[in-house]
């Protein structure tokens, strides 16, 4: 019977064998990890350092599971080494090596430590980085140990903020230092990112913007960070999350083809025939991922690739994000920013009320929706995932932001909500019409 074996067992990795095995009943799934669990998501993770949960409750499919499915599952096991010709893959510490028909890697990404001086160094002793379930004992035991006060999260991005705010919660004081001059600068404009600021500091959050860390300072155990203006912060625990590195040291010692990523076709093939590479490891068309809508879309594909039924190509993923702190509503998909992209014919609607706290942004490209930023009012969530990439009208989307056109009824002039910074119930009440300068009143929604 033919062997298909994964490495790697999370999102990209399990949601592969869990399709494969859809397709066909009888083929030999076996999985190997170096994890010492069964699939648990990372989503919840900050959420164990503040003990809202504790690491059982992570865990998504249960030994039963694997059972039921007929996928064996070897823990514990680090393949080291593959041999493509012979189709053979080796484990540390075992002499025997396991044998396959198709292989598929699902091995992920890891974080990413910027060149900061000391940062490696201290790795341990003060400094940590999050993405495994032994991060967050490592992490809790340093916090309860050192009875640490003060935190510095180095990256204000989706996974720091979302960390900062469990970090708080555990009453620390907490600080965020983010290189850009701007929080979320991968999904958000300057608007809401100003905006996310504010609701952030309101949370008894510290942001740093334009900060550039230099050095961990600390000897032993760490006692803050010094940026490259010379400012000093103190902290008695600094948890780095500054983007991730997709994991291709495997791939590349096996002579298969890597760039950032492990390069792969349509189907998610390597350069190696009989070799496919699905999740946060890939890279096609020169682009990585590393979010789990793009793994759970990867899954399905390789998953009739390695079962030798190319029907489906892949094509990439939209960017989507979520941040997921208690109290902010925040969701970030496709462009968000049109003066970064090549070529005209882009059209933003854009409806911002900055008392409440809100913000909503559509984009357009030739009667198409290509992105979206909703933050504090995220109702048009579910019209936007329905219609992303999909034929739209303008006046489709003013209704879902509720924008309206309004018409002055003596000179026909019109104001458009969707190319002004205030909406018309919002004007004051002597405001008048720039063109016959007639009252407020004397306008009509049409
Ligand atoms: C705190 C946190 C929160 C997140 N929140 C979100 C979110 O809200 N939304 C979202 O879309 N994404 C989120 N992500 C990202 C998401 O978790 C990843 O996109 C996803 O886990 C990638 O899955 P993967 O299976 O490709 O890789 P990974 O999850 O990295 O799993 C790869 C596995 O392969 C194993 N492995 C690697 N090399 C070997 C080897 N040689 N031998 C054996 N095993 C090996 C690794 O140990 C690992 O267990 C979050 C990540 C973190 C850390």
């Amino acid at each position: 019977m033919e062997k298909i074996i994964i490495v790697g067992n999370n999102v990209a990795g399990t949601f592969t064998a869990q399709n494969i095995r859809f397709l066909n009943e009888d083929v030999d799934i076996e999985i190997f990890t170096q994890e010492r669990y069964p699939y648990y998501t990372r989503i919840k993770l900050p959420e164990v350092i503040s003990n809202k949960i504790q690491t059982n409750d992570l865990i998504v499919f249960k030994d039963d599971w694997y059972k039921d499915k007929k996928i064996k599952l070897n823990l514990n096991k680090r393949v080291i080494k593959i041999e493509p010709q012979q189709k053979k893959l080796f484990i540390k510490g075992e002499d025997k090596p396991a044998t396959y028909d198709k292989l598929i890697l699902a091995l992920g990404s890891v974080p990413n430590i910027p060149p900061i001086n000391n940062a490696r160094e201290m790795v341990g002793k003060g400094v940590f980085t999050l993405r495994t379930i032994e991060d967050t004992i490592d992490i809790k035991n340093y916090i309860e140990k050192t009875k640490a006060k003060k935190a510095i999260i180095i990256g204000g991005g989706l996974l720091g903020l979302e960390l900062a705010s469990q970090i708080k919660d555990s009453n620390l004081n907490t600080t965020v230092v983010e290189f850009f001059p701007k929080l979320l600068p991968r999904q958000l404009d300057d608007e809401c990112s100003a905006m996310l600021k504010g609701e952030i500091e309101t949370k008894g959050i510290k942001i740093v913007l334009n900060a550039a860390t230099e050095e961990i300072l600390g000897n032993g155990y760490v006692t803050g960070i010094k940026l490259k203006d010379g400012q000093k912060f103190e902290a008695d625990i600094i948890l780095i999350q500054a983007g991730i590195r997709a994991t291709i040291d495997l791939a590349q010692n096996s002579g298969i083809e890597t760039n950032r990523g492990i390069v792969v076709d349509e189907f998610l093939e390597t350069s190696e025939k009989n070799i496919f590479a699905v999740g946060d490891c890939v890279e096609y068309k020169n682009q990585t991922w590393g979010i789990i809508p793009a793994c759970m879309e990867q899954s399905k594909i390789v998953a009739a690739s390695a079962l030798g039924l190319r029907k489906i190509e892949y094509k990439g993923t939209t960017p989507k994000s979520t941040l997921k702190i208690v109290g902010l509503e925040l969701t970030s998909i496709g462009i968000f920013d049109p003066s970064q992209e090549l070529g005209g014919g882009w059209e933003i609607l854009k409806k911002a009320d900055k008392e409440d706290c809100c913000y909503q942004k559509l984009i357009l490209k030739d009667n198409k929706l290509k992105g979206a930023i909703l933050f504090g009012d995220t109702k048009a969530m579910s019209f936007v995932y329905k219609k992303m990439e999909q034929d739209v009208t303008k006046k489709e989307l003013m209704e879902i932001l509720e924008l309206y056109l309004y018409k002055c009824s003596n000179c026909g002039a019109e104001y458009d909500e969707t190319k002004m910074e205030i909406l018309f119930e919002n004007l004051p009440e002597d405001w008048k019409c720039p063109n016959c300068k007639q009252l407020k009143e004397s306008f009509e929604k049409i």
